[in-house]
């Protein structure tokens, strides 16, 4: 039986990796410092800690796997990343767990890793316009990101492209492009776009209302289902290219246009009233030529398939949660 290594596995896209992993009959060792949030642990193994301890993720890799994941990071929405106020933490805490499993993996001989990267990579210089972002994974450098998260995010690109160049590792890297779904975090302050407007508009009563949005509305972002995620995640692994590829959705709107996907999914009338907060770059949109032309897949649902998904199950979590004061 084949084991798998799942480093984040409380996380979002961590718990879906699980849950694909044991449907592929793999043995599977989760690690996180929380337990999933909206569904039981499927790991056949789950693991308790802090991953920026040299010492943890020496006893979490105390052989080699088959293939290891690395999901876990100090990590949030805009209203996490952008403000500033978080950025020494984010920067010490993704960089150590990084350094730190990366020289557990290498003293257990665990060499066959992929890590999940960032759009936000990418120069902010090539992000002005909302209309026509230039994404495409060669632009990285010379570098120019718009946050200290990005930053980190390409650090640990080189640091782990390092490893394969003088420890014989079989690395390869993904950039995500704004994952959602269901069971992603929703409410208390680290939830991304999707999330967040669905939580809004499933809290305005039946006949509508109006929703605050950060900034004008026509910043634009793609936005990429989990299960294509997941897959893209698992084509990119096991692929004999190395990367980094974007994992992204190419349908870009802009977030006054997502607002009106979500009111119509929810059949309510929703107006937006557009306030000053967090916004990052004006426009972005993963650029998936490189993915296809290596890889031969890139991915393809429509934003509002996966939409209905999430705000489905979002709207169920606001009812069971509408007395919590977690709600914000
Ligand atoms: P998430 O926050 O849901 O999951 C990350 C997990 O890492 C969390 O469960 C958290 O508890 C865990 N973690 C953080 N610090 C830890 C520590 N010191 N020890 C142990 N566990 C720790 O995020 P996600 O959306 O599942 O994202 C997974 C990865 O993909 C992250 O690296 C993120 O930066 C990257 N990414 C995600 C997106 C997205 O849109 N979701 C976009 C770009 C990149």
């Amino acid at each position: 039986m084949k084991k798998a290594l799942v480093l984040g596995a409380g996380g979002f896209i961590g718990h879906h990796m699980v849950r694909q992993l044991k449907k592929e009959n793999f043995w599977v060792r989760g690690v996180d410092q929380k337990y999933p949030e909206f569904s039981d642990i499927e790991a056949d193994d789950f693991v308790m800690g802090d991953l920026t301890d040299i010492e943890f993720c020496r006893r979490v890799v105390d052989q080699r796997f088959d293939e290891v994941y690395q999901f876990a990071a100090d990590m949030g929405g805009a209203g996490y990343i952008f403000t500033g106020e978080n950025d020494a933490a984010i920067m010490h805490n993704s960089a150590l767990i990084n350094l730190h499993i990366l020289r557990a993996c290498y003293e257990r001989n665990s060499k066959n890793i992929f890590y999940s990267s960032s759009a936000c990579i990418y120069p902010e210089h090539n992000q002005l316009d909302p209309l026509t972002p230039d994404c495409r994974e060669s632009t990285a450098y010379p570098a120019n990101p718009d946050s200290e998260y990005g930053w980190e995010k390409l650090f640990s690109e080189r640091l782990y492209l390092s490893y394969a160049r003088n420890y014989g590792f079989r690395v390869r890297i993904g950039r995500y492009h704004n994952i959602f779904g269901p069971e992603g975090t929703w409410a208390g302050g680290r939830e991304k776009a999707p999330a967040a407007i669905c939580r809004k508009v499933a809290q305005l009563p039946a006949s509508g209302g109006i929703v605050d949005i950060w900034g004008d509305g026509s910043q634009t972002r793609s936005f990429l289902f989990i299960d294509e995620c997941i897959e893209g995640t698992l084509r990119v692994m096991r692929s004999p290219h190395q990367g980094p590829f974007n994992i992204g959705s190419s349908e870009m709107v802009t977030i006054n246009q997502l607002v009106g996907m979500v009111g119509e999914l929810s059949q309510k009338a929703v107006a937006i009233n557009n306030i000053a907060g967090p916004e990052g770059v004006r426009g972005r949109n993963s650029e998936n030529s490189l993915i296809m032309e290596t890889i031969g897949w890139s991915p393809s649902a429509p934003l509002n398939d996966g939409l209905k998904r999430t705000y489905e199950w979002i709207a169920t979590e606001v009812d069971k949660n509408h007395n919590k004061s977690q709600l914000v």
